[in-house]
C-alpha cells in the first residue's frame, strides 16, 4: 500500500489550520486521518478511527490532558477538527481499574467528560485509544489484515508474518472489555508498533502522526505482500455458457422479493444499487462461493450494512424472467427463514431479549452479473455495495492463502443487536415514502416540479422526466434526496421506455408514477383540424397509456403493488368552449385511470386522478391569464381566484393531492378535485 505522507501537504495543512487556531498536533491528526479515510481498503463507512492525546483548554481557560478521538457520524476521508472531539483523559484512564462497565455507562462516561458538550459521541473504541500510552493512535479494518486474521489459525499466521512487531488480541466484542484486553496485550510487550485485533482489524501507534500512519501502511503492506506471494489460485465454477439476463431486467424482481411485507398491502421497500467489476465477477465465479457467503462478513461492523451474510442467487438465464422470479423468491424465503433461526438461536445472549430487525438481505450475489445492494435509501444501498466490495477483497485474499473464517455468527449477532452499532443507523427515521421510487412526467413544469419537491421531502427517490433535460436537472437538484433527471418525450414510446429504464438502473424499480405531462390545444370542435386533435390525443391520452403500461410492467415484476397517478383536468368533466381538443383526450385519460383501477386492483395497483384547474403553469401561462381575464372583464387576480373559496390554486396544492393519493392505502379509481371549488365541474 502506497505511503501517501507528504511533508509539503502536512505542513500546508498545519499552516492552514493554524490560522483557525487549531494546534499542530490536531492539524496533523486531521491530515493522516484523511489519508487513511480516503483508502477504502483501510477505512469504509465508519469502519475505523483515530486519536491524538494533547492539552486542551476549556471555556474558562483551564487546561486538560485530553484525548481527541474520532466522533461518530464523521467520515474520516473529509474529517475536520470538530470531528475529533476532546475528552478528558484522566477519568477514561481511571475506568481501566473497573471490572465491568456497561455500554450505556461507557457512553455516559465519555459524554460526561467531553470538553465541549455539544460534540458528537466519541467513537465506541475510545477507551482502547485512551488506554494506549502513545500520542497518536490509528485504527483501520484493512482488508489485507482481515485476509490474515479471518483464518482458523490466525494467531500463528500473524506471528509468522509480523513477528514481535505487532501484538495479537484475540476476538472480543468492541467496547470496554476489548479496550482492557488490548491494553493488557500491549502492557505485556510495550515495544510493539501496533496490535492485531483478531477477526476485526489493526491498531498502530506512535509518538507523532507520521510514525503512527507509516506503521499502519507498513503493516498493511506486509500483509498485502504475504497474500500476493503466498496466494494460490482459487477453484472456479464452470462458467455459464447460455446468455444471461441483464441487470436491469432482474433488478425489479430482486427489489420486489426483498421488500418487507408488513401485511395489509404495506411494504417496507428498498432501493437497489448494482455493482459489477472484473474483480467482483471473478469472485462470484468461485466454486466455493456459497460456503464463503454462508460464513459471514469479514469484519464485525459490516453486519449493520449487509446483515450477517449475503444472499446468493443463480445466474439468470436470458429470456425466462418468470422462472428466475420464482427462484429469487425461494432463495429470499430461505434467507429469511435462516435469519429468523439465527435470531432465535442467539436472542437472549447476555440475558437480554431483543426485538428482531427486518430479516431481509441487504446484498445479493448474482454470478455472471455482479452484486445488488439494498437500502432504505440510495445512500444505504450504495454503502451496502461499497462494503461488499471490501468484503470481496478480504475474503478473496483469505481464500487465496487458506480458508476464509471470519468472526462467528454468535459474535456477529452481538454486534448486529448491539445498541451502540444500531445507534450508527439511527437518526434516519423513515419518512412516509422512504424506500419508494416515483417517476414524474412533465417533471420540469410547475406541477411536476412542485410534486417532485414534495415527494422527495417525503422520502421518495424521484425521477424527473421532461422534454427539457436541462430544466429537469434543475428540478431534480432542487428536489434533492438523490433525485435524477431524464429527457423524455412522452409521445415517443422508445423515449418513455428509456425513462423507466433509467429509473431501474439508478433505483432498481418504481412504485409511483405521476403521469403529468400534457399540452393544451384550442379550436372550435366543429372546425378543428383533425391532425391537431390527433396530436392532442397523442400527448393527452396515448402518452398516459404508454406511461401506465410501462409502470404496470415493473409493478408486475416487483409484485408489491404500486400507484398510478394521472393529471386530468377540469376539462375532463366540464368542457370549456373551444377547448374540446384538450378536454376530449383528458376525459379519456380520466376513464383510463378508472380502467387501470379496475383491472390491476387485484395486484395491489391503485389508480387515481387529480383534477386541477387554473394553475399557473406552461399550460396556463401569464399571457393566457392576461388575455382570458381581459376577455372576461375581470382583474387577473379575480380571474385566478374565481372559485368558491376565492383563493388562487397553486401547483403546490396539486402536488399535495398527488401525495395524498400516493399514501391513501384504500383509495383507487378516485378523482380528486383541486380547483378551489367549482360546482359546475363537480363530479357526480
Ligand atoms: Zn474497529
Amino acid at each position: 500500500m502506497k505511503n501517501l505522507w507528504s511533508d509539503a501537504d502536512a505542513e500546508a495543512m498545519v499552516a492552514a489550520y493554524a490560522k483557525k487556531g487549531v494546534s499542530r498536533d490536531l492539524a496533523l491528526r486531521v491530515y493522516t486521518t484523511r489519508l487513511l479515510g480516503g483508502e477504502p481498503r483501510l477505512v469504509l463507512h465508519g469502519g475505523g478511527n483515530t486519536s491524538c492525546k494533547m492539552k486542551v483548554k476549556d471555556l474558562v481557560g483551564d487546561e486538560w490532558d485530553a484525548l481527541c478521538v474520532k466522533g461518530s457520524g464523521w467520515d474520516m476521508a473529509v474529517i475536520e477538527p470538530a470531528g475529533l472531539p476532546a475528552v478528558k483523559l484522566k477519568p477514561l484512564l481511571k475506568a481501566r481499574a473497573l471490572d465491568r462497565l456497561s455500554d450505556e455507562d461507557m457512553v455516559a462516561l465519555q459524554r460526561a467528560n467531553l470538553i465541549d458538550p455539544s460534540s458528537p459521541n466519541p467513537s465506541v473504541e475510545t477507551l482502547l485509544h485512551a488506554f494506549l500510552p502513545h500520542k497518536f493512535v490509528d485504527h483501520t479494518h484493512s482488508t489485507a489484515i482481515l485476509s490474515i486474521v479471518d483464518q482458523e489459525d490466525s494467531r500463528a499466521l500473524c506471528d509468522k508474518i509480523f513477528g514481535a512487531k505487532l501484538g495479537f488480541v484475540p476476538y472480543v466484542m468492541p467496547g470496554f472489555a476489548l479496550a482492557k484486553a488490548a491494553a493488557d496485550v500491549f502492557d505485556k510487550d510495550p515495544t510493539v508498533e501496533g496490535l492485531i485485533l483478531d477477526k476485526h482489524g489493526i491498531f498502530t501507534f506512535g509518538d507523532d502522526a507520521r510514525q503512527s500512519y507509516e506503521r499502519m501502511i507498513r503493516a498493511v503492506s506486509t500483509a498485502e505482500d504475504y497474500v500476493a506471494k503466498n496466494g494460490k489460485p482459487v477453484a472456479r465454477a464452470a462458467a455459464a455458457t447460455a446468455p444471461l439476463a441483464k441487470p436491469g431486467e432482474i433488478a425489479p424482481i430482486l427489489r420486489g422479493a426483498v421488500a418487507f411485507d408488513r401485511g395489509e398491502g404495506r411494504y417496507d421497500r428498498f432501493v437497489v444499487d448494482f455493482r459489477s467489476t472484473d474483480r467482483i465477477r471473478d469472485f462470484l465465479s468461485y466454486r466455493d462461493l456459497n460456503r464463503i457467503a454462508e460464513t459471514g462478513v469479514s469484519t464485525p461492523d459490516l453486519v449493520i450494512r449487509i446483515k450477517n451474510k449475503p444472499l446468493v442467487l443463480d445466474p439468470p438465464a436470458a429470456g425466462d424472467l418468470a422462472s428466475y422470479s420464482r427462484h429469487v423468491r425461494e432463495r429470499v424465503a430461505a434467507f429469511v427463514a435462516a435469519y429468523k433461526a439465527y435470531f432465535a438461536e442467539h436472542d437472549g445472549s447476555g440475558g437480554v431479549k431483543r426485538v428482531m430487525l427486518d430479516p431481509m438481505p441487504r446484498l445479493a450475489l448474482v454470478p455472471g452479473l455482479g452484486f445488488f445492494g439494498f437500502g432504505r435509501t440510495l445512500k444505504d444501498a450504495r454503502i451496502a455495495c461499497d462494503v461488499a466490495e471490501m468484503w470481496v477483497e478480504a475474503a478473496a485474499g483469505a481464500e487465496a492463502i487458506g480458508r476464509f473464517r471470519p468472526v462467528s455468527m454468535a459474535d456477529l449477532f452481538d454486534i448486529e443487536y448491539w445498541s451502540l452499532e444500531q445507534a450508527k443507523l439511527a437518526g434516519a427515521k423513515p419518512k412516509p415514502l422512504s424506500g419508494q421510487v416515483a417517476l414524474i412526467t412533465g417533471g420540469a413544469g410547475a406541477i411536476g416540479a412542485a410534486t417532485a419537491k414534495l415527494f422527495a421531502a417525503n422520502g421518495a427517490h424521484v425521477v424527473v422526466a421532461d422534454l427539457d433535460r436541462g430544466k429537469a436537472q434543475e428540478v431534480a437538484k432542487a428536489a434533492g434526496n438523490g433525485a435524477i433527471a431524464v429527457a423524455c418525450d412522452v409521445t415517443d414510446p422508445v423515449s418513455i421506455r428509456a425513462a423507466f429504464d433509467a429509473a431501474v438502473a439508478t433505483f432498481g424499480g418504481l412504485d409511483i408514477v405521476v403521469s403529468n405531462a400534457g399540452a393544451a390545444y384550442e379550436g372550435a370542435i366543429g372546425e378543428i383540424d383533425d391532425a391537431l386533435l390527433r396530436k392532442s390525443f397523442e400527448i393527452n391520452f396515448f402518452a398516459h397509456q404508454q406511461v401506465a403500461q410501462n409502470a404496470v410492467r415493473l409493478f408486475r415484476l416487483q409484485q408489491t403493488g404500486g400507484a398510478l397517478l394521472f393529471n386530468t383536468s377540469k376539462q375532463a368533466v366540464n368542457p370549456g368552449a373551444n377547448f374540446g381538443a384538450y378536454g376530449l383526450p383528458k376525459a379519456a385519460t380520466l376513464f383510463l385511470s378508472r380502467q387501470y383501477a379496475l383491472e390491476y386492483g387485484k395486484i395491489g395497483v391503485r389508480s387515481n386522478a387529480v383534477n386541477a384547474d387554473r394553475i399557473r403553469s406552461g399550460i396556463l401561462t401569464e399571457e393566457m391569464i392576461k388575455s382570458r381575464s381581459a376577455a372576461r372583464g375581470v382583474s387577473e387576480k379575480d380571474y385566478m381566484s374565481g372559485n368558491l373559496l376565492g383563493r388562487e390554486v397553486t401547483a403546490e396544492h396539486v402536488a399535495e393531492a398527488f401525495l395524498h393519493h400516493a399514501l391513501a392505502e384504500r383509495t383507487t379509481g378516485d378523482v380528486t378535485t383541486v380547483d378551489g371549488g367549482n360546482i359546475a365541474a363537480a363530479l357526480r
